[in-house]
């Protein structure tokens, strides 16, 4: 249905004479029962869902939802909601609409509304036991190493119109109710509130903070979960859902998950989907996902490699920070998904650095690891964009290193702390320009330029390479130098170690850039350490996005293109020592 002309909007109940012809209509306030005659035309309503009621029959994947949603002006007109094929029997306002039509993954249903407040639109689909995006996203089935399958409905970031109709935009925060049918003895879970009526049936609402549809969209249950309370205090009741002989339990510190919850609810509030916290293994592909009030965890993560030193405890963190991260706050487009993974690793970061000893060392390896080999710049200005899956799967070293960490260096962890803290207050939506404000309004300082070279880019990154020249007068002369390819100059502070002959004989200096870099190479002096410097290492610490090995750049000839290393500068060399400042270059290889 599209429209012939445009209905008038009504905003009054009784509608003239003229109208009521068109339409059909019996006169005031009259609910008809029968399917609504609308001609081939109608007003597009705009719209926002306030609130799902979903149900779902675990055993036949029958599903029913109702939307409730706020229309401004008109009371008649076409909906146009995403949603995938096969939904049925939709109905507005109770009656059967007007008409439907599925096309390109939108329903478009028209109807009018004889009844005050708000609109509802239900509807029926069979799910189907399929999953999609080479992800575990749709409903699946999957046994465990026991052979028991576990059962997972799962949305994601503007995918949960795959599942049933559903505003799928990051941005949109709502309510839900899900009633969940299931065999006597499956346990299940969904977000908010968990209640267990009878034996068959499991209610979850979520009716007090509002949570996006990415990750409120779940339904995940197992027949042989032993539910075991991980955490009883003050700031949260945690109940690890997991089959006996379950690794997690064995390899979660309770006392350091409950450590963590204290530290996070004394920055960033209460748990914002109430005091219960369900924590529950699982054969799933991602390592953990985080809906509201409820975490899924992959069952194998203590025998996974170690890319963090403590793979469960970091992975439940994580998911922890997300419950403001990502649910309470979430994104404002799917392009700003950056933040959300970098506010969650960061603040893991930051408390293992404050209280996990050599933890938190590992995660800045893997950060760095992961940034070295990044595809995309954390707001890509690629034409075509890239595919979401590959950006999304890119971000995680990155995302926390140049949005958050290396912020540290140039502002101050306690400015990075309280901004992130304003930038998270309020329930909302957020973009990375949202976080650059509130960087900037805790720092002080313009981060414009920041986020210009670190941020925004197209195609291969163009990180820098960081060579080092050095002499030793008085004091230690260090002569840093940033080569990129396009000649960008990043904002940043370099931390290098000093080398002497023995193991023993180091020390760590830095040297900034700056926020506002006039060039790329920078000088400082430094006291002389008490042993001559025989090497010096760029950015030790793994705080630093930077090419490990130097730029293998296309300088255009006299004619034609040549590939060539680029070596040492003619003039580089400060101290004549050639061959040991070719030495230092190469032990940045690593
Ligand atoms: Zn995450």
């Amino acid at each position: 249905m599209r429209i012939g002309f445009v209905l008038r909007p009504l905003l009054r109940r009784c509608m003239p004479p003229l109208l009521l012809g068109l339409l059909g209509g019996s006169g005031c306030d009259a609910v008809d029962p029968e399917p609504q005659d609308l001609p081939d035309a109608g007003t597009p309503l705009a719209y926002t869902v306030d609130r799902y009621d979903q149900t779902f029959d675990l055993t036949t994947r029958e599903a029913t939802s109702r939307l409730w949603l706020d229309v401004e002006g008109a009371r008649e007109g076409c909906l146009s909601l995403p949603a995938p094929e096969g939904v049925t029997d939709v109905r507005w306002q109770g009656a059967p609409a007007a008409s439907t039509r599925t096309e390109e993954g939108t329903l478009e249903v028209c109807g009018r509304s004889v009844v005050d407040g708000p609109l509802w639109i239900e509807s029926r689909r069979v799910v189907p036991e399929t999953t999609y995006l080479y992800t575990q996203v749709g409903f699946s089935r999957r046994p465990d190493l026991h052979g028991d399958l576990f059962s997972y409905l799962l949305g994601w970031v503007e995918s949960c119109d795959l599942l049933g109709p559903c505003d799928d935009a990051p941005a949109r925060l709502a309510h839900f109710t899900f009633d969940v049918t299931h065999a006597p003895g499956q346990v299940v879970l969904c977000p908010g509130s968990l209640s267990r009526p009878d034996e068959t049936h499991t209610r979850c609402e979520l009716l007090g903070t509002r949570a996006p549809t990415y990750s409120a969209f779940m339904v995940a249950s197992h027949p042989a979960w032993k539910r075991t309370r991980l955490v009883d205090s003050e700031v949260a009741r945690v109940e690890l859902y997991e089959v006996p002989g379950g690794l997690l339990g064995p390899a979660l510190d309770a006392a350091a998950v409950e450590d963590f919850l204290g530290w996070m609810t004394a920055r960033f509030g209460p748990l914002p989907y109430g005091h219960e916290l369900r924590v529950a293994g699982a054969p799933t592909e991602w390592l953990g996902m985080e809906h509201p009030a409820n975490i899924i965890l992959r069952d194998n993560l203590p025998l996974l490699p170690k890319d963090y030193a403590n793979m469960t405890l970091h992975t439940l963190m994580h998911e922890v920070v997300h419950q403001w991260a990502g649910n309470r706050t979430t994104l404002a487009s799917a392009r700003d998904y950056p933040w959300k993974e970098a506010v969650a690793e960061y603040l893991t970061y930051v408390y293992e650095d404050e209280h996990r000893g050599t933890d938190a060392a590992s995660t800045l390896a893997y950060w760095d690891r992961l940034a070295r080999t990044s595809s995309f710049y954390l707001r890509p200005g690629d034409v075509p964009a890239p595919p979401f899956i590959s950006f999304v799967n890119d971000v995680y070293g990155t995302g926390p290193m140049i949005l958050l960490l290396q912020l540290e260096s140039l502002v101050g962890r306690p400015q990075v702390l309280s901004a992130l803290q304003s930038f998270l207050a309020e329930p909302g939506a957020q973009s990375i320009e949202d976080l650059r404000t509130a960087l900037e309004g805790a720092s002080g300082v313009g981060l414009q330029r920041y986020f210009e070279t670190w941020v925004d880019g197209a195609g291969e990154p163009d990180w820098p390479f960081f060579q080092v020249e050095w002499r030793e007068e008085e004091a230690l002369v260090l002569t840093v130098t940033q080569r990129t390819v396009a000649g960008r100059v990043y904002p940043c502070v370099v931390e290098l170690e000093l080398q002497g002959e023995t193991g023993e004989q180091r020390q760590r200096v830095t040297v900034s850039y700056g926020l506002e870099p006039l060039s790329a190479t920078v000088h400082a002096t430094v006291p002389l350490p008490p042993w001559p410097v025989r090497a010096v290492t760029v950015d030790p610490g793994n705080r630093l996005v930077n090419r490990r090995i130097p730029l293998f750049l296309w300088e255009p000839p006299a004619s034609g293109l040549a590939l060539g290393l680029k070596g040492p500068v003619e003039g580089d060399a400060v101290d004549g020592d050639e061959l040991e400042q070719r030495s230092v270059r190469f032990r940045e290889g690593r």
